[in-house]
């Protein structure tokens, strides 16, 4: 498909994020307006709360942009999502005869502040990058070798939906218990190891029947859309902590997710099928549709005062080894109900070489081997005052479905209370 031509002149430009071929969802405020409902185009928002409230727009027979979260539409499922998506589409076309009617709702994005697009039911963090499994394996385990279920299941864990926060929010470092390699005992203040994940997130929109499997097919039709997401880790704590149950604090404190939620319809001509698979998965866990997406991602870091960051991996979320859909399949399949907004990780994507690697755990091999900046420092960790962006687009002809910066700076911990020393 080529660049579909609007009437908002920035939408048009090659390098935007936001083309009318995209669209994609977020919350946003102004001075003047509390948290609403919008839709990027260009460098623009397009006010879809109080379009509707003037009955510019009409999603749905009942209100659903009352709210400042798209839930509400999300509920109303595909049907409406696909809808609501023409009519936009016709409505920001080049020579709409809507223009008149839309423009008042137009706000520039440079006077709003954007908020989470979407209230997170639960947050659900899976491990299905096999480079990225290789990698820890032989830094942690002093061997690549899969765990023996890998290949079989979409492993993953239950995260908290608690700390899901929009990009641009900072984000302490997390007090915690850790232990050192030699030590008998454990001790406690802040991380020493901060780390990154570089992840999609997939957002359910509609929900299942408790007690009830889906299939790979309705789990890919309830996937209302995608965002990037930051799994932030701090792997001292996770190192003591996470056997036998998994990961609990040292992924706890904090995930970021780029504010704009990219519909699958958006991303429909960027599909791209999983890997060949290692072994035969088990029948439940077939999909028809491909199930991954071409899409260009690459991690920035950089330090307080710096003044620019420096692109420390590029990869692709082709990578992956699980599908959303898979895994989606796979959460549900014992009888798990799972809810409109429901967030699930994909697992940190890392490509097969370095350059590629979507954790600076594996960037720097554990810190024994520290990367360089553009600024000269170097970094086996995060410092705090770092800040780091993940970004991503698939590239059209023409034009890019861009996701928007996820972005975060990492402060110092709070002082440890007295009570903890
Ligand atoms: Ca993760």
């Amino acid at each position: 498909m080529p660049l579909l031509e609007s009437w908002v002149a920035s939408a048009n430009e090659p390098t935007t994020d936001f083309p009318l071929n995209n669209l994609p969802y977020g919350v946003f405020s102004t001075a003047d307006a509390e948290p609403r409902c919008g839709v990027a185009i260009g460098d623009m928002i397009l006010d879809v709360a109080a379009a509707e409230e003037a009955g510019v727009l009409t999603p749905a027979e009942e209100p659903v942009f009352d709210v400042p979260f798209w839930n509400d539409f999300m509920e109303l499922g595909a049907d409406t999502w696909a809808e609501f998506r023409a009519e936009l589409t016709g409505a920001l076309a080049a020579n709409s005869p809507k223009k008149p009617a839309l423009e008042p709702f137009l706000v520039p994005q440079s006077e709003a502040t954007l908020h989470m697009p979407f209230a997170v039911s639960e947050y659900t963090d899976f491990y299905a990058g096999m480079q990225h499994a290789m990698n820890m394996g032989a830094i942690l385990r002093g061997s690549p070798d899969l765990p023996a279920n890998w290949l079989h299941i979409p492993i993953g864990y239950n995260g908290r939906a608690s700390s899901v926060v929009v990009s641009g929010t900072d984000i302490h470092r997390p007090l915690g218990q850790t232990r050192a390699p030699d030590a008998d005992m454990p001790g406690f203040g802040p991380s020493k190891r901060l780390d990154i994940e570089l992840e999609m997130g997939a957002i359910v929109g509609t929900g299942s029947t408790l007690g009830q499997p889906i299939s790979t097919a309705q789990a890919d039709e309830m996937i209302f859309g995608y965002v990037l997401l930051n799994d932030w880790s701090a792997r001292d704590i996770q190192g003591w902590e996470y056997q036998p149950l998994g990961p609990f604090q040292g992924k706890a404190f904090g995930t970021s997710i780029s504010p704009w939620i990219v519909t699958a319809a958006a991303l429909e001509d960027f599909r791209t099928p999983v890997p060949p698979r290692e072994k035969p998965l088990l029948p439940y866990l077939h999909e028809e549709k491909p199930g991954l997406y071409d899409i260009n991602l690459e991690v920035l870091m950089q330090p307080a005062g710096a003044e620019r960051a420096t692109v420390i991996s590029r990869t692709n979320y082709n990578r992956m080894y699980y599908s959303a859909a898979q895994q989606l399949c796979h959460h549900a399949i014992g009888g798990c109900e799972m809810s409109p907004g429901d967030l699930l990780g994909s697992g940190t994507i890392s490509g097969p070489t370095r350059d590629e690697f979507g954790s600076l755990m594996e960037l720097s091999w554990a810190g024994r081997e520290p990367f360089t900046l553009d600024t000269g420092e170097q970094r086996s960790f995060i410092e705090d005052g770092d800040t780091l962006t993940l970004r991503g687009h698939a590239q059209g002809n023409g034009f890019r479905i861009g996701f928007g910066d996820c972005t975060g700076t990492i402060l110092p911990a709070i002082d440890t209370p007295d009570w903890a020393k």
